[in-house]
């Protein structure tokens, strides 16, 4: 049987994922409402404006029951939607609060906004068996400026700052895959979800 990844789909980039996971010959559910969850193997959360989706997210009553998805399901979220995941941002916005890692928006001030990176991510080359590096694109990205418990690093840019972190089930990325071609990073998300 297809596996079922939902999108949120209340804000931000989603569309692109859904077209993504379309790729990978996957069903994809635009996720808007709590029974929207249901039968759901995993769920991404798009990039967009952290802000915006925490409080979209509350309006939706969809809170909690996002946390009760998260305690036996993968959840990734692309930057905006890594900052919502996770625990710590040092400010106070609606947080999904799933993932131990602190984040901080905006992290590349405003000259940099937006840029491009290749970067070595070793689970990536395991998981899909392709040495190529990852063509990374970030906008108005967050960093992760640490791991708590038992997250891990994944990737790190050449100033060793951290971009993609995975703790369990749960995986965070400051830059968009779905932005891209390269389908390895929804490939390895599956393999999570699976
Ligand atoms: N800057 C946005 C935020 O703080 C994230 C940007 C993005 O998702 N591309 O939520």
């Amino acid at each position: 049987m297809n596996m079922k990844i939902g999108v949120l789909a209340i804000q931000g980039d989603f569309a692109e994922h859904v077209v993504m996971l379309k790729r990978l010959s996957v069903d994809a559910i635009e996720v808007r409402l709590p029974e929207h969850l249901k039968g759901l193997d995993g769920l991404i959360i798009p990039g967009g404006e952290s802000t915006t989706i925490g409080k979209l997210v509350v309006d939706f009553n969809l809170m909690e029951p996002l946390r009760t998805f998260g305690q036996r399901h993968a959840i990734w979220g692309t930057c905006a939607g890594a900052i919502f995941l996770s625990k710590d941002i040092s400010r106070d916005q609606p947080l999904l609060g799933l993932m131990d890692i602190k984040v901080a928006r905006n992290a590349f001030g405003r000259q940099v906004d937006s840029f491009e990176a290749d970067l070595d991510i070793p689970e990536l080359k395991q998981v899909t068996g392709s040495q190529e590096p990852f063509h990374a694109i970030f906008i108005r990205a967050p960093i992760i400026e640490s791991v708590q418990a038992d997250a891990k690093v994944l990737s790190i840019l050449p100033d060793q700052r951290i971009v993609a972190a995975q703790q369990g089930h749960f995986l965070a990325t400051s830059f968009h895959p779905e932005l891209t071609n390269d389908l390895r990073f929804h490939e390895y998300f599956l393999s999570l979800a699976d």
